[in-house]
């Protein structure tokens, strides 16, 4: 350990963010890297604790205090490969993950916790332009193939470690470029698609194969693909988003989420869109309805597109400032959160139930709601009961909705379907321990299989499955 007394010494110290003026004015990224001092500093205030909480608040398990130690002592090649051995994909969990790492710091018991994540960026991107990222294709191959379905973190996850072992690897892919949520979900100004560009490249000059445009159980059958490869890995997302089933619900101006944040993904890249299909905020009023990850995206997106306004509803109560006492460290903190996005301008409501959509000429036009409450939770299920509150209807004017509402597991029809696929108690694919599914040789990971989650887990789980599928196929 580098500076005994780092943590006494440091105060902690993020990322510089455009101002909110400056970053909606564009959709590219906003912050920037700390100089490299800044960040040794930053690593001393490491206490490399005995019991390093941070490495098991990681899914991945990363770890942590080595390379914040290699850091401070200017390692940066060393620390590089710490942190490779655990992550396939630093440059995306260091721009996106909610970093369940800094919850469990020890530090954050009653300080602000190491910059953990940020030093995660600044490793990787250091690497990339030092040119210490170079593909290295496996020695040797053992002949066998694997198909892998989606090309999101768990599928890039999964690919890349079973070309490591020398496995034959393609992964179809049905949309145009391959990323999944990362390419065309997740707003460039959290991640520029130059970053998967760039590793996709990689990737396939290490010899995976990378087909586009091919909507497995649609344009091929999974059976073929079955006969075609030794082992398949369903990596498809989960992509059913849920609805909201009220009147008015088939008003124009009424969008899923991703329909609105994958459009934007595409304008990015130059693609052509219908201009009848645009869907835009500019000079309008914006509702979101959803208060987790993919409405805070959506109001960001508004936001940059010109909207007049922005209101966001959530239907749950808004969680505590700090954490209750049965949240205790080093657990994650279910606390309130403000992104980045919430702070460029939106008014946020709790406890807002939606009872119907009205409009004019086939456009909506006002959202009819209610204010909610929830009982204290019952004694036996741990359940809350939901009640409107008497009198407290009220109607809000919009011109765009945005039903940012979660997601219900994968889409059961095509892959599913033509599989039979055993499905668990909430939808997602089934499967043993080594993440083969009810059919022999068709293993799943990430969305699909654990469910709507993050970035860190469907690595996690792409890893995962790699093992299982490179055990059966030895
Ligand atoms: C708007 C939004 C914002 C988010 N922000 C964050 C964040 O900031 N941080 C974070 O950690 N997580 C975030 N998440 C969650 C995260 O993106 C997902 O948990 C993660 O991408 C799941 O990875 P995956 O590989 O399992 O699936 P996905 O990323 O969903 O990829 C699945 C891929 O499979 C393809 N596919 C599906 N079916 C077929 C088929 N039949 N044939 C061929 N291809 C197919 C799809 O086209 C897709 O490309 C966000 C999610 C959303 C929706």
């Amino acid at each position: 350990m580098g500076e005994v007394k780092g943590f006494l010494k440091y105060k902690r110290k993020g990322f510089e963010k455009e101002t909110v003026e400056q970053r909606t004015k564009h959709f590219n990224e906003f912050v920037k890297l700390l100089p490299d001092e800044n960040l040794r500093e930053q690593g001393a205030r490491c206490m490399d604790c005995g019991i390093p909480f941070c490495q098991s608040g990681c899914p991945i398990g990363n770890v942590i205090p080595d390379w914040n130690d290699l850091v401070y002592n200017d390692k940066w090649y060393f620390a590089l490969e710490r942190l490779l051995s655990t992550n396939n994909f630093p440059e995306f969990t260091g721009r996106l993950c909610p970093a369940l790492c800094e919850n469990s710091c020890v530090l954050a018991i009653n300080q602000p916790a190491v910059t953990i994540k940020n030093i995660e960026l600044a490793i990787i991107e250091k690497a990339y332009s030092e040119g210490w990222i170079k593909p290295k294709a496996p020695k040797f191959r053992t002949g066998r193939k694997v198909a892998i379905i989606g090309s999101g973190p768990s599928g890039l996850a999964c690919a890349d470690q079973l070309n490591k072992y020398g496995h034959f690897v393609t992964v179809f892919e049905k949309n145009e470029k391959p990323g999944g949520l990362l390419a065309l979900g997740i707003p460039d100004f959290k991640l520029d698609k130059k970053v998967i560009s760039r590793r996709i490249a990689i990737m396939e000059e290490e010899g995976i194969i990378f087909k586009t445009g091919i909507n497995v159980g649609y344009d091929i059958s999974v059976k073929e693909l079955k006969r075609k490869f030794d082992a398949v890995v369903l990596c498809g997302g989960a992509e059913q988003p849920r609805d909201l089933p009220v009147p008015g619900r088939g008003l124009d101006g009424i969008y899923f989420a991703l329909q609105f944040l994958s459009q934007q993904n595409r304008v990015n890249a130059g693609w052509d869109i219908d201009p009848l299909k645009l869907i835009n905020a500019k000079g309008k009023r914006v509702v979101v309805l959803g208060g987790g990850d993919t409405g805070s995206d959506c109001i960001g997106t508004s936001i940059r597109q010109g909207a007049v306004s922005v209101q966001n509803f959530e239907l749950l109560s808004p969680p505590p400032k700090e954490r209750a006492s049965d949240n205790p460290w080093p657990q994650w903190a279910f606390i309130q959160r403000t992104s980045t996005s919430h702070e460029e301008g939106c008014e946020r409501e709790y406890l807002v139930l939606t009872k119907k959509f009205s409009g004019e000429q086939g456009k909506v036009k006002k959202l009819h709601c209610v204010k909610v409450e929830f009982t204290p939770k019952d004694s036996i299920t741990g359940r809350r009961e939901m009640r409107e509150i008497p009198g407290s209807e009220f109607e809000v004017k919009a011109d765009l909705v945005l039903l940012a509402l979660g997601f219900l597991g994968p889409v059961k029809t095509g892959l599913i379907s033509d599989l039979k696929l055993e499905l668990d108690e909430r939808g997602n694919v089934k499967t043993d321990a080594n993440f083969m599914s009810s059919v022999p040789g068709i293993f799943s990971a990430g969305d699909m299989h654990r469910g709507q989650s993050l970035v860190v887990w469907a690595i996690k789980e792409g890893r995962n499955a790699a093992e299982g599928v490179n055990r059966f196929l030895s």
